[in-house]
This record gives structure tokens, C-alpha cells and sequence, in this order.
């Protein structure tokens, strides 16, 4: 559920005509909804009542400080990938306590700024990675909480580039090598083991695979204290999808997520932390473009956007599915038509739809992309030199502008010449 909804024959964000926003900030541009963004960290966040938990939005999907402060309001604590994603989470107030270091290679000068500003734990990815927070915690006379992500060879049933539990993905530790590593930790003098650490991927569709992975984690929980780990705290990642369209498709529902979790792990009595990112911003953003040209081609007609690639990747680079709908809301039974939908980027891949069938559309009409509010904005580039889109907020009846669209010279002048030239 979302706050996107046509309203009088126009599509709103909450109580806020789409077209006025438009017509104050510009096309294209990023526009999401304070409550769909809240609405859905608090399902999480009520599935897992009565649980001692922390959901910790996994920020890579939408990262703009006012999502983060929105969130953090509503008691989230992060999960980050990279310095500056944490340096995104501080600046946005989220405590060091609340914030959980992910990502496959930390480098020294990460691991040191978030010992430095305070962090929940480290996700240790690697053997070297582990040796590397050890050094750099006793250099600094401090002591590293630590999980230890596990692979636990699962098939996630997702796209290939965002599945991540299979044993020849980069990311984890095997689960059969797991009691050796732990046992490596332990003898580190700058760590300290608190628990353990699994993400399986993203856009899962059902909840088998991550019931497999979880089992699993619980069997090692078992291993692992018996091995004289205190193992306190599950990790158990994201990656539960959202639905893109508006057909059938149904991906489980946080309540049922937590119900599992609580069946396949409540026993251990360990603290749950999840990591959603896709499922509390993904509906709650959507992309709004205005159409450029309508040109006709051979046996199809395409809609030329001022919309492209660089500003939404997703159909380029995981063949993704964006409903596409018109701001005006089409009459009923007003009859389609099938459209290529692209942008004005020189490569093909700059295809955003083929053959979609939409109500008949003119030059100057807007269209909103729905679903594009996690790996959209963040994702974005200025290929083609193309300016990065702004991004909105609305909450209520307001909006505001929570990152302005640069200008061509913020743009050109961030180039240095050397001084021959
Ligand atoms: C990407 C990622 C997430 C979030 O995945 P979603 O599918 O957006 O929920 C969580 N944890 C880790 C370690 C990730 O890499």
C-alpha cells in the first residue's frame, strides 16, 4: 500500500497534486511520501513485537538525509555499506549504537572513522577484513563488536545480480568454515564476537529461501555456543521484495516474515535485527518525467521522456518492471495503446518499456514511474551530462525540495584543469 493515488482525475502524493509539484520544481524529478515510507518501517518494525529487535534500514536503497531523519524520527537504526553512508547516518542523528557496518571490503580508514563515531557492529565478510578491524580497533585502544556474515548456500529465486546467499557469490563466509572462523575471532584482541550475520538477497518473492537460511543460522547459533561463542544477536539481512505492479503479484508480508522468524529462531532468545531497504522505500518513491516527443517508427510509436536511464537504471540493468502511469488520470475504459517508453540517452538500453500498453498520451503530459523509490535516486548518474533530478518530500499537504537540481555550472565546474592546459 501506498499514498499515490488519483484523487479528482489527478495522481497525488498524499494531499499533493502531482502536476503542482511539477510545475514548481521541474521535470524529472523524485517524489516520496513521508507515510508510505513510515507506514512500511513500522510494519517491520510490528512484526517483530514482543522480539527484542532493531530494524535497520539498509540506506543504499534511498539515502537522502530527510528519508534517513524521517526514519531515524520513527526509531530505525541504519545499516551501512560504505564511510560515507555512515557519515550520512551520523549526520542525519542516528546514534552510533544504532548503526550496523555491512559491506564486502571495509577499508582501514572506514573501519576507523565508525570506531571513532561509535557503531552497533561490524559485518565481517572475510578472514582478511576480520584480521584488518582487529588491527585497527587495538591501534586505536578500542574493542570491535563483530558478527560474522555466513553464506549459507541458499538460492534466493531472484534476479542474478542481487542474489547474494549462493556459495560462488562474493559475499560471506561459508557456512561450513563458519566454527573455524569464529574460532579465529575469538583469539583476535581487538574484537569481540556478539552474534551472527546473514543476507541471502533482494527481491525475494517468497519466504522459504530465507526459512532455509534462517534454520540454518540456527543450527550454528547452537554449534557456536557450544564452541563457548556468545552469540546474542541474529543479523538476519533484507531483501524481502515489493510488489511492481499491480497485478497478481504478491511477495509475503512483513507480519509473515516476523512470524517465521519468530518460529525458525525464537527459541535462541537472541536480539533480531533486520536490514529492510527495498521494501520501506521502494513504493514509497516514485520518478515523475513529462513526455518530450511522441514519434511514430515503424510499426511503433514511441514515447520520448525527458526521464532516462542515468536518472532510473533499474529496467537497463536488471531487465526491472516500473508501472508507468499517466498523472492524468485516463477516463475509464479510454482505450490503450502499446508505446515504446524511452529516454533521450544515446543507447538503446535507455529503454524504459516495450510495447507497454497506456492510454493515449501527448507531448507535455507527465507519467510517474511507481515503485522507484529504493535503488532509483541513488543509483542515478549525469551520464550524458545530463543533470542529476532533484528529489521531493511530501508529507501532508506539504513538499519540499530535499535535493535541488544542480546547475550546469555546479556541474562543469567540479572538473579541474591541469595546469598545462
Ligand atoms: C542490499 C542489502 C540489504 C537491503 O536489501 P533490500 O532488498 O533492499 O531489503 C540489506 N543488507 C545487506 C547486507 C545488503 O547488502
Amino acid at each position: 500500500m501506498d499514498h499515490f493515488l488519483y484523487r479528482d482525475g489527478v495522481l497525488h502524493a498524499e494531499d499533493v497534486p502531482v502536476a503542482d509539484i511539477a510545475a514548481a520544481v521541474g521535470t524529472p524529478f523524485y517524489l516520496y511520501s513521508t507515510a508510505t515510507l513510515l507506514r512500511h518501517y513500522r510494519l517491520f518494525d510490528e512484526a517483530l513485537e514482543g522480539t527484542d529487535h532493531l530494524v535497520c534500514y539498509a540506506m543504499k536503497a534511498a539515502s537522502n538525509q530527510a528519508i534517513l531523519k524521517t526514519l531515524a524520527a520513527a526509531g530505525a537504526g541504519m545499516d551501512v555499506v560504505s564511510m560515507g553512508e555512515y557519515l550520512r547516518a551520523k549526520a542525519a542523528g542516528v546514534p552510533g549504537d544504532r548503526i550496523v557496518f555491512s559491506g564486502v571490503g571495509k577499508t582501514e580508514d572506514e573501519i576507523a572513522c565508525a570506531l571513532d563515531g561509535g557503531v552497533r557492529q561490524f559485518n565481517v565478510e572475510s578472514e582478511p577484513e576480520m584480521a584488518a578491524i582487529s588491527r585497527v580497533a587495538v591501534q586505536m585502544g578500542k574493542v570491535a563488536p563483530i558478527t560474522i556474515r555466513v553464506n549459507p548456500d541458499v538460492d534466493a529465486r531472484t534476479h542474478a545480480k542481487i542474489a547474494t546467499g549462493k556459495s560462488e557469490n562474493k559475499f560471506g563466509i561459508p557456512i561450513a568454515r563458519a566454527r573455524e572462523v569464529y574460532a579465529m575471532a575469538a583469539g583476535l584482541p581487538g574484537l569481540k564476537v556478539v552474534g551472527i550475520d546473514v543476507h541471502i538477497g533482494s527481491q525475494l518473492t517468497e519466504l522459504a529461501p530465507f526459512e532455509t537460511a534462517y534454520k540454518k543460522v540456527a543450527d550454528l547459533t547452537a554449534q557456536l555456543r557450544a564452541d563457548g561463542h556468545d552469540i546474542r544477536r541474529l543479523d538476519l539481512g533484507g531483501g524481502l521484495g515489493i510488489p511492481y505492479t499491480r497485478s497478481n503479484e504478491a511477495p509475503p508480508l512483513p507480519v509473515d516474515y516476523g512470524a517465521m522468524i519468530r518460529d525458525t529462531l525464537g527459541h535462541l532468545g537472541c536480539e533480531i535485527e533486520i536490514e529492510p531497504g527495498r521494501l520501506i522505500a521502494g513504493n514509497a518513491g516514485i520518478m515523475v518525467s513529462r513526455v518530450i516527443y511522441l514519434k511514430s517508427g515503424e510499426g511503433r510509436d514511441f514515447l520520448i521522456l525527458d526521464g532516462a536511464m542515468n536518472d532510473l537504471i533499474r529496467p537497463a540493468m536488471y531487465e526491472a518492471h516500473h508501472d508507468i502511469v499517466p498523472v492524468t488520470e485516463p477516463v475509464p475504459g479510454a482505450e490503450q495503446q502499446p508505446y515504446d517508453i524511452v529516454g533521450p540517452v544515446c543507447e538503446s538500453g535507455d529503454t524504459f518499456a516495450k510495447g507497454r500498453m497506456m492510454p493515449p498520451l501527448a507531448e507535455g503530459d507527465l507519467v510517474a514511474f511507481r515503485s522507484a523509490g529504493a535503488y532509483g535516486a541513488v543509483m542515478s548518474s549525469e551520464y550524458n551530462s545530463r543533470l542529476l533530478i532533484p528529489e521531493v518530500l511530501v508529507n501532508g499537504d506539504q513538499f519540499a525540495v530535499i535535493r535541488p537540481r544542480p546547475t550546469f555550472d555546479d556541474m562543469i565546474n567540479r572538473d579541474t584543469l591541469p595546469q598545462w592546459l
